[in-house]
């Protein structure tokens, strides 16, 4: 039996070794099918990234598709059940690194655009593909600049659906309709070091401060809405002191991240932490990293095609969730369009033996079909 097009096509780029930031011909094999379409492809490449930009059309409204042809390293090779770039069928399980975060979605896309343009081909709007080959690394040289690039020239994506491992169960059944955002500080607090026997001719910065981090651990950031928990404060890294038992450390070191929903914003926080530093007295340094806005589509054309697409092949709707990390979805909702997304099953993304259902690639472009067909159809 020969493979169906979504299958041949996760296969031929699972066995591409595009460990990231590589993207070993994968970008290649997704142009030369979208070429063959109409569209009109720019390589866009930033220092060691590769990304593309494909556009089928020139009206309004811009709906894309994104995804990432990098994968993660596949770790010990003894670990595997089979090569992890050797695509392998074992009980209606395509087997390979990169199966379901994101190969398989990144052939679903493709697959699902061909069909529905095979059916229409004078479609509304325009059809794009966002593809980048940085996801899974730094983040610094793939969407996020080929967004900047975008918006510079006014080409905003009006609805997008982002292609990864959305679901829990079967796919489908979860919708990401946004993500919470993350900041991270990185607090010294000074204090004077001594021994520990004379403590009146030194200033514990450990003691000083547990206090303010004892407030900043329970306080009630927000209550949360609809879509999002309430914002979690947690100290992943804490450190001080020489290692001897009889010096009081000069510095105290703490790390804190904060994944918050959007009742907050960057701003707001860094205004609520600073007051508490400053309400207990500490002299201290504090560096901020901004990881990345919270998104939220609550409402839309977008959403209510993916819902229904989903509803289509699954008789039943997708619950939507703002859970999990950060995405690259945080970047693109920046051009102020509907951001979604809709992908395989993730339990064994990042894993050892990483696998897809063959039957859900199957799905997922029925679903990617579907909603082609709710936004774009004549
Ligand atoms: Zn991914």
């Amino acid at each position: 039996m020969t493979d169906s097009p979504v299958l041949a096509l996760a296969k031929d780029l699972i066995s591409r070794q595009s460990v990231t930031p590589e993207d070993a011909g994968c970008q290649d094999l997704m142009i030369e099918r979208l070429k063959a379409l109409g569209f009109e492809i720019e390589v866009m490449v930033f220092e060691d990234t590769t990304n593309f930009w494909a556009r089928r059309g020139s009206e309004a409204p811009l709906f894309a598709f994104a995804g990432h042809t990098d994968v993660v390293p596949a770790g010990k090779l003894e670990h595997w059940d089979t090569h992890p770039f050797e695509p392998t069928i074992i009980d209606g399980y395509l087997h390979g690194r990169g199966a379901a975060d994101m190969k398989g979605s990144l052939a679903a896309m493709v697959v699902a655009v061909e069909r529905f343009i095979e059916e229409n081909p004078d479609h509304k709007g325009s059809i794009g593909f966002l593809i980048t080959s940085d996801e899974e690394g730094p983040f610094i040289n793939g969407t996020v600049r080929v967004v900047e690039t975008l918006m510079a020239r006014g080409e905003n994506i009006d609805m997008c659906i982002v292609g990864e491992p959305s679901s829990t169960e079967v796919v489908g059944d979860v919708v990401k309709n946004g993500r919470r955002g993350s900041i991270t500080g990185d607090l010294t607090v000074k204090g004077t070091q001594g021994h520990v026997a004379y403590p009146h001719l030194a200033n514990n910065p450990v003691h000083e401060s547990l206090l303010a981090i004892h407030e900043l651990a329970t306080t009630e950031w927000d209550k949360g809405n609809d879509y999002f928990p309430p914002t979690s404060f947690q100290i992943p890294n804490v450190s001080a002191g020489t290692g001897a038992s009889n010096v009081i450390p000069g510095e105290f070191h703490v790390q804190f991240n904060l994944r918050f929903s959007t009742e907050l914003n960057n701003d707001a926080i860094v205004q609520r932490v600073t007051e508490t530093l400053d309400k207990h007295e500490l002299d201290y340094d504090l560096k901020w990293t901004f990881n990345g806005d919270p998104f939220l589509t609550d409402t839309g054309a977008l959403l209510d095609a993916v819902v229904a697409a989903v509803a289509d092949v699954n008789d039943t709707k997708p619950a939507l969730l703002t859970t999990g990390g950060t995405s690259d979805g945080r970047f693109i909702a920046r051009m102020g369009g509907q951001v979604v997304e809709l992908g395989p099953v993730n339990a064994t993304i990042h894993k050892v033996n990483e696998c897809v259902k063959v039957d859900d690639l199957e799905k997922l472009t029925d679903m990617y079909e579907n909603t082609l067909k709710h936004l774009l159809a004549k």
